[in-house]
This record gives C-alpha cells, structure tokens and sequence, in this order.
C-alpha cells in the first residue's frame, strides 16, 4: 500500500516544535482530519509530544490569522486520541489531526471574558478564524484527497462529551469514514471538542477555497 503520497508539510507552517524524531509514528495515506480545541490559551507542549497532534493553529487575534505549527508529517501518526486495546485503530487510521488553541467550553469562555483575557471561542469562531482554517481543509483537500464533508451532529460542549449526543461514530461508521470530523466523533474517546463549531459554514469556506 501506498503511503506518504504528496506534500508532508503544510506550506508557511512553523517547524521548530516537531515531534517526530522522539516519535516516529506510522506512515499512513491519510483520507480524514480529525478537528480538536486545546482548552488553553497558547501553543500547549503536549508533555514534549508524547500527546501531539499533526498540527497545532495558534490565533493571532491582532492580525487577525492563525499562526500554524507542524509537530508530524500530514501522512505520519500523532498521538492526542485514545486508542483502547483492541477494538479500532484511532490515530493510525489515516487520520491528520489539528489543535485549535482556544476553548469550545462555554463555562471557559465565560471565565476568560470576565478575566479580560483575549481568546477564540471556537464555537463562535470570526469569521476571519474559520476562513483560514477553510483553507487548511480545501488545502488537505487539494493535495491528500480529504473529502469536503463530515458529521451532521457537532453538539455542544458539555453534551458532547461521552456520547449521549449520539454524535460518537460507531467502529464500523469510523473505518469507513472519510472527511473532517471532530475528537468528539471518534469512537474509543470521551472528550466532547472541538464542540458545536459552524461546521456547515466551515465546509463552505473550505469549497470557496477550493474553487478559488
Ligand atoms: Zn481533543
């Protein structure tokens, strides 16, 4: 089986907090992003990569874009999912994954709004913040074939944790899923981010992109 196929690096992404040397990963031919929230306000160190994912993408709220950081090759295994002996493969299964640093927790959001401390609440990202990571999805499009599509359900955080929601996927949905989705979907898992983000305004975004 073919694997690694097109460009392992995301282009202007920062690559000074890059993982792979202390853990190689597993080549794969990736065909899903999988879209977390951090919870913190900045690049998060990941207990040195031990639970990194692909990408990391950093606000810059003053202009008004987000600062990208590469911790793995796009087609190489990162580690911030569960994977339970047994059952399915999780972050070995073809999958890319992506940080977002902010919150989608609203008692969070509420608690940095009344600290005064800037953030993204991803759920109510600008429009500006969806735009360009629209153009990070219609890039994994373009060059590594991640359909433009996903879940229908993207509930709320907290009901999104664990998967009384009823958005958690199946092991069988999960092997055979291919596109963008959230931690919250993947089987095997608890955590309830990147919660309700517009995923439908997202996706429109990412065709816009596409087509430009
Ligand atoms: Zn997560």
């Amino acid at each position: 089986m073919t694997t690694k196929s097109g460009p392992q690096h995301y282009p202007g992404a920062d690559r000074t907090h890059w993982y792979q040397k202390r853990f190689p990963g597993d080549a794969m031919e990736v065909n899903v992003v999988v879209l977390h929230t951090t919870e913190g306000p900045t690049l998060p160190d990941y207990m040195g990569g031990l639970i990194a994912p692909n990408l990391t993408a950093v606000p810059d709220l003053t202009a008004q874009k987000l600062d990208w950081f590469q911790h793995f090759d796009i087609d190489v295994s990162s580690r911030a999912l569960v994977n339970l002996p047994g059952g399915v493969e999780t972050n070995t299964l073809n999958v890319c994954q992506v940080e977002l640093v902010g919150t989608c927790d609203p008692a969070t959001h509420k608690k940095w709004t009344d600290g005064g401390k800037a953030h993204i609440y991803w759920p109510q990202a600008p429009e500006w913040a969806q735009r360009e990571l629209a153009r990070f999805l219609a890039w994994m499009h373009a060059e590594h074939d991640v359909p433009l599509r996903g879940p229908e359900l993207w509930p709320p955080y907290p009901e999104s944790y664990g998967s009384k929601a009823g958005q958690r996927m199946s092991g069988h949905a999960w092997n055979a899923f291919k596109g963008v989705c959230g931690h919250t979907h993947v089987p095997e898992n608890l955590h309830g981010d990147p919660g309700a983000i517009d995923f439908t305004g997202l996706m429109q975004f990412a065709k816009a992109a596409r087509d430009a």
